[in-house]
């Protein structure tokens, strides 16, 4: 699994999101704490934000550790912004190298997803067009997902990630979907057989695959779950589990 996380408040340097804090996503990349699969996370990065220059984030993916990468280092003290989703990755075995697989994809002009898991590829290739992966721009299993949740954005984010989710379940029940995804003023996330927590401060919330300090406040959300936040507020509600294939 990969670790992510998200940022939706105040703005705030990309540091101060994912390089300063004493566990955050810079140290989950060589020593993550609550990885249910994989040790490190050094096949790419990614950091999307958004400016407020137009409703496109701005997106920054690396093929290599983030550790390495000492321009980003640099820089992310630098940019400010109220809304930041970032990903290190641990690839799944059998899927593509390079920095069009590494989270965040961006979905339409505005939405920027991440997901941590892995989907079986046999089950979802028949349920995506190959004009709708030719756009995400790889064929990892993550962009599969993403190809789902496009799909169904007219929904709204919170509706298309549950839609995703419960898609890919149905004809792979033993799919792991930790998604992550914010349009700049809603950011959503599913819990689907890894960690996710949230925490709400006052200048803003933070959603994580895993607690990025050891101060108070971090709320575990519980399996099989989507939580949406925005400027009102942290919401978390059951995700429907599909009903086995075959069933009546
Ligand atoms: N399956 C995705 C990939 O290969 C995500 C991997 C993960 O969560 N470790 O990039």
């Amino acid at each position: 699994m990969c670790r992510h996380t998200a940022w939706l408040g105040r703005p705030r340097t990309l540091a101060d999101l994912v390089v300063d804090p004493p566990y955050g996503l810079l140290r989950q990349s060589w020593q993550p704490r609550r990885q249910r699969q994989g040790r490190v996370n050094a096949d790419g990065f990614g950091v999307g934000w958004y400016s407020g220059e137009g409703p496109e984030p701005a997106r920054y993916r690396r093929a290599g550790p983030i550790w390495q990468d000492r321009s980003f280092l640099s820089l992310a003290g630098h940019v400010r912004s109220g809304c930041v989703l970032a990903a290190v990755r641990s690839a799944t075995a059998g899927t593509p190298a390079g920095e069009e697989a590494c989270a965040p994809f961006q979905l339409g002009r505005e939405v920027l997803l991440s997901h941590n898991g892995a989907v079986p590829l046999a089950a979802v290739a028949p349920l995506v067009s190959a004009g709708d992966l030719a756009r995400l721009g790889s064929t990892v299993d993550s962009a599969f997902v993403a190809a789902l949740v496009e799909s169904r954005l007219g929904e709204g984010l919170p509706a298309a990630l549950a839609g995703a989710v419960a898609a890919v379940a149905e004809v792979a029940p033993q799919a792991r979907l930790n998604l992550l995804a914010t349009d700049g003023r809603t950011v959503s996330a599913t819990a689907w057989g890894d960690t996710l927590c949230w925490r709400v401060g006052d200048a803003g919330a933070v959603v994580a695959s895993e607690p990025s300090d050891d101060e108070p406040g971090w709320v575990q959300v519980p399996d099989r779950s989507l939580l949406t936040l925005t400027g009102d507020g942290c919401s978390v509600s059951p995700l429907a589990i599909p009903e086995p294939e075959g069933s009546a």
